[in-house]
């Protein structure tokens, strides 16, 4: 599905992502764990072409996808939520969607405001494509409310939804969990485990350990931009040079 040769991003001196070469197969929940400033995010910016590596390839189901622009790479079947998810706090939780959607999938903003006949085409797929994605988080209810008015967990299942509108293959998932509860969390490891089940492949960065210990089919462990480790849970959790990692700080 996605598979990943030699990725390098340098930073000026830094290689925020280090010769990385993974592969992550079709359906299943992959996850990329690491310390901070591990080359986690970085990691996703490559993929989604929203940095360019400065050398390696990303091959797509086979389709090299190194060097596309971020909207290309979209409309390709890649997904993403980011660490922090920008929404318009005055808007409603659908408009939301119908924006975020056309803002990742045409070459920018510029792009959204010339072409409003076309547009106006699209709007109604666009609008039944956000309730589809509405309803699979289980937002439907909260459709029409203000993001200023709803919950933080339900900001994160926005940030879901704004990453299915967009009909990926794949989805890039930046620490969905973060800042919410343990109750809340079981909630999102089950809208996972339902997006694979829907035919997807989820990607996603966590650093709560207990849900990707339980929800991941494979984890790549990260620390100063390499792979340190790969394999199962049970092989990671084992491994003397992630616990190094962790430990060692
Ligand atoms: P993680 O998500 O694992 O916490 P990041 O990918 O955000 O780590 O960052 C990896 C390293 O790259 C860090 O040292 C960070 O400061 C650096 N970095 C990330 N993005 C940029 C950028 N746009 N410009 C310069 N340095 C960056
Ligand atoms: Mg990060």
């Amino acid at each position: 599905m996605l598979k990943v040769e030699h990725l390098t991003k340098m930073f000026g001196g830094l290689a925020a992502v280090n010769d990385v070469s993974v592969e992550f197969e079709a359906g299943k929940i992959n996850a990329i764990i690491g310390p901070n400033g591990a080359g986690k995010s970085t990691f996703f910016n490559l993929i989604s072409g929203l940095h360019q590596p400065t050398s390696g390839r990303i091959l797509l189901d086979g389709e090299d996808v190194t060097r596309m622009p971020c909207d290309q790479v979209a409309r390709l079947g890649v997904g993403r939520t980011f660490q922090t998810t920008n929404l318009f706090e005055q808007a409603t939780v659908l408009d939301n969607l119908i924006v975020g959607h056309r803002l990742r999938t045409k070459s920018g903003l510029w792009d959204v405001l010339i072409n409003s006949q076309r547009l106006q085409r699209e709007e109604k797929a666009a609008r039944d494509k956000a309730m589809e994605a509405l309803d699979f988080v289980g937002l439907t209810n909260v459709a029409g409310k203000f993001i200023a008015d709803i919950t933080q967990e339900e900001r994160k299942r926005v940030a879901f939804a704004l990453a299915l509108a967009t009909d990926p293959k794949i989805v890039l998932l930046d620490e969905p969990a973060a800042g919410i509860n343990p109750e809340e969390t079981e909630g999102f490891a089950t809208l996972m485990r339902k997006m694979v089940d829907n035919g997807l492949t989820v990607c996603l960065i966590e650093h709560k350990m207990d849900m990707i210990m339980s929800l991941a089919d494979k984890i790549m462990v990260l620390d100063h931009g390499e792979k340190i480790a790969e394999g199962t849970a049970e092989e990671v959790r084992n491994n003397p040079v992630v616990i190094e990692a962790y430990l060692g700080g």
